[in-house]
């Protein structure tokens, strides 16, 4: 029995009956539930603060600003960057992942330089590839999964060259749960010179982060997968290459120096923070990483792995249920299908139980490819989840193989 990590009553949500039941929350990799604290941070800043940030010097600006590069540092020392200015706002992983391959990939890329990459990653990090690839002359090669998602670093080997200069993986898939090797393929596509861009979105949320023993260069995350609001998440990236990176944004606050030609760029952060950021946004993901830390990330981290581990294995000992991806390890979410149920059709039953649940391809279509299928049902866990949900899951599961052969 796994108990929930944290206190239900934090979570206002929770506390909302859904059809007349409670509710059984199990699409937090779509996006999590929201904290007291964090919803308070985003009233307290509305209500005290609300100035634009960086540009004027009155009382409520400064202390918007102050807010806005604490939250900031915060996330910075969350994640272990060498320092704030590697942290830029954005809207969320997908942004991210567009800015990197516009700012870095279309100054660096030309024909015939290849980007390594898995079928399994979310069309987040994908598309932005492929339009990289289009523009620049580049082509994309794909790593073979073995058969149960995994990646095995000989399937990487096999697709780096002289001409790969972008590895990207996501650490956690948003479909399999499966751990990738980041720190192993990040060495090797540093053997072979090219950079190692990281989508974490799946994982920042879930595990300790360090981007300096990851060994990424670039890692791309979002706010409301980890407590946080959503509109914000950040580009993380080594100071050096963003700093030789163009920016993509262009207007207010990026420019050091502009006349009627041309202009020249501020320094970093700035430089990738065009325009008004989502200032009440950065507070609020830093009030979640305040949250997450009082937890402790290495507590979360394995009642992420137990709550899914659990979770599969009940449910791939249900007759007529696949389950994808291997037992273990995985993290947090947890893809099924029940035989001969369309999965929107088993999402439908669970909600009036009352337990929500994402079904669908989950932006990874070149996955559900693989596996042979057009979508999945997908449970995912938090820190608020526990062994009663997983319960509620398998007779949720129960009903659904009732309801349709009645
Ligand atoms: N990558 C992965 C692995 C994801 O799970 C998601 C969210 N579904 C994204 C990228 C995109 O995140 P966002 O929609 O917050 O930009």
């Amino acid at each position: 029995m796994i108990p929930a990590l944290v206190d239900l009553g934090d979570f206002p949500i929770l506390g909302r009956p859904i059809n007349g039941h409670r509710l059984v929350y199990l699409d937090s990799a779509a996006t999590s539930q929201k904290p007291r604290s964090v919803i308070d941070s985003l009233i307290y800043y509305y209500e005290t603060t609300n100035a634009n940030v960086l540009r004027s010097v009155h009382t409520l600006a400064e202390e918007s600003t102050v807010a806005m590069e604490a939250a900031r540092a915060k996330i910075a020392q969350f994640i272990n960057a060498r320092g704030p200015e590697e942290v830029i706002f954005t809207r969320g992983t997908t942004e991210s992942l567009n800015t990197i391959a516009r700012a870095w990939g279309d100054k660096f890329l030309e024909t015939g330089d290849e980007i390594v990459l898995s079928p399994m990653e979310h069309h987040s990090n994908l598309i932005p590839w492929q339009q990289l690839a289009a523009r620049t002359g580049a082509r994309l090669r794909y790593i073979e999964l073995e058969p149960d998602g995994t990646i095995a670093l000989n399937q990487v080997q096999a697709q780096l060259s002289d001409r790969t200069r972008i590895v990207t993986l996501s650490a956690v898939s948003n479909v399999l749960g499966t751990f990738n090797p980041i720190r192993e393929v990040a060495d090797m596509a540093h053997q072979v010179g090219a950079i190692m861009v990281v989508d974490g979105a799946q994982s920042v949320p879930h595990l300790p982060t360090d981007v300096q023993a990851m060994g990424a260069d670039f890692l791309a995350f979002s706010g409301h997968k980890m407590l946080g609001p959503t509109g914000i998440g950040i580009l993380w990236g080594k100071s050096s290459l963003l700093d030789a990176a163009d920016p993509v944004v262009f207007g207010g606050e990026m420019i050091a120096y502009v006349d009627r030609e041309s202009a020249t760029w501020a320094e970093l952060p700035a430089k990738f923070e065009g325009g008004t950021p989502h200032i009440a946004g950065a507070i609020g993901l830093g009030a979640a990483v305040d949250y997450l830390q009082k937890v402790g990330m290495s507590r979360i981290a394995l009642h992420s792995q137990q709550l899914a581990e659990e979770a599969y294995r009940r449910l791939a000992a249900i007759e007529g249920i696949t389950v994808y991806g291997p037992p273990a390890p995985r993290t947090s979410v947890v893809a099924f299908n029940v035989t001969g149920i369309h999965p929107h059709d088993v999402a439908q039953v669970f909600d009036s139980r009352g337990v929500a649940i994402r079904a669908g391809h989950h932006c990874a279509q070149p996955l559900m490819h693989l596996l042979d299928v057009g979508a999945t049902a997908r449970a995912s866990f938090y820190l608020y989840n526990s062994s009663r949900d997983v319960d509620a899951l398998i007779e949720a599961t129960e009903e659904t193989k009732r309801y349709f052969t009645r």
